[in-house]
């Protein structure tokens, strides 16, 4: 006789419990504040840039509404930093969090506020990679980065005004970023097919229209509109709520953030000559990964390619000021990354004479 299984399953998804976005939001960061915790110590961290360009008027304006405000400035993102942070938080029994800043200033207090069980609020000076809203933070370490579990920030604050002040090429990188999750869902939708990987087919929905809306208003993605950074900030929340619901970085990390996580394993040394100083970021290396990905997908690699030269990011490795020995050796060995998360890559990885012909066809070498 046919007897149905009992259902075990469950799942626990946390998504931000407030997102304000837009023109000269940073006043209401202590509305804000009231309305996540009831605490009235606030912990404002942000690097010396970030300080200046928003960290003082965050404190000031928490100060005047009577909260008890510390401010501590961080240098990386490393564990080191993280341990600082916590020690600092706890001996100032501070109840609330605050990261002022971009990638490195988040991802630094997300991960303290997470051990500390304390409400983090992400407040964005720049719009460089999806980390402002995602429950995940990387951490660097002498050989590359290291993702780590934290959880979403419990609040967004996105000043567009702001943002837009930053340099346009964080906002190009962050865009990059976001529209190579057309290559992550590739990946999952391969993996959950091949391997039965678990699959949420919402996550990936989420995922890809955080991806098509930068690929639709490509064009209106351009330097010192305020309006970009907008299209930014949206397209990198709804890309951090895919990965809320996947409960993990599927959604948004396949085998073109490995290939640029083996890009910085390979170290700085791979800078073209004249452009050393001028490190590729995160956001550009996916985007560059993203366009060979979806080619080997046999998806529409041109569209990914075009839209990135429309925003403005590298498509080459000229552009991105990395040699093309090193794109190749990180085609191939970009697998070594996370050889449990299944890509197109397969188990092995790319032969040296693929990685070569991938790179020349797609016009990235
Ligand atoms: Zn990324």
């Amino acid at each position: 006789m046919f007897t149905m299984e009992r259902f075990t399953k469950y799942k626990t998804m946390i998504f931000p419990r407030e997102i304000i976005v837009g023109h000269k939001t940073t006043p209401q960061v202590a509305d804000l504040c009231g309305r996540i915790s009831n605490g009235t110590s606030a912990l404002v961290v942000c690097d010396k840039n970030t300080k200046k360009l928003s960290g003082n008027d965050i404190s000031k304006t928490l100060s005047k509404a009577n909260y008890e405000v510390k401010e501590k400035i961080v240098t990386s993102p490393s564990v080191e930093e993280v341990n600082n942070l916590i020690k600092y938080a706890k001996k100032n029994n501070i109840e609330i969090l605050l990261g002022v800043g971009g990638g490195s200033v988040i991802d630094v207090t997300k991960l303290a506020s997470y051990d500390l069980k304390k409400p983090f609020i992400s407040v964005p000076t720049s719009a460089a990679h999806d980390g402002i809203a995602s429950p995940r933070a990387s951490l660097k370490h002498r050989k590359g980065s290291v993702s780590k579990t934290a959880t979403s920030p419990a609040a967004i604050l996105a000043d567009t005004e702001i943002i837009n002040k930053a340099p346009f090429r964080m906002l190009a990188s962050g865009c990059a970023d976001v529209i190579s999750n057309v290559s992550a869902v590739m990946d999952w939708e391969l993996a959950h097919r091949l391997k039965g990987e678990e699959y949420s087919s919402h996550a990936a929905v989420l995922a890809k229209t955080a991806a098509e809306m930068l690929i639709e208003n490509a064009n209106d993605i351009r330097p010192n509109t305020e309006e970009s950074a907008w299209f930014a900030v949206k397209a990198m929340i709804v890309s951090g709520v895919a990965m809320s619901v996947a409960g993990n970085t599927r959604p948004a990390s396949g085998s073109e953030h490995m290939f640029s996580h083996m890009l910085d394993h390979l170290g700085p040394g791979i800078m073209l000559k004249g452009k050393r100083g001028r490190r590729p970021m995160h956001g550009e290396q996916c985007g560059v990964g993203a366009i060979m990905m979806v080619y080997l997908h046999g998806g529409n690699w041109e569209k990914i390619r075009d839209t990135l030269k429309k925003i403005g990011a590298p498509t080459t490795s000229e552009e991105l000021g990395i040699s093309k020995r090193k794109i190749i050796e990180a085609l191939v060995r970009a697998q070594e990354i996370r050889p449990e998360r299944y890509t197109i890559l397969g188990a092995n990885g790319l032969t040296e004479d693929a990685a070569k012909k991938l790179a020349k066809t797609t016009g990235v070498i």
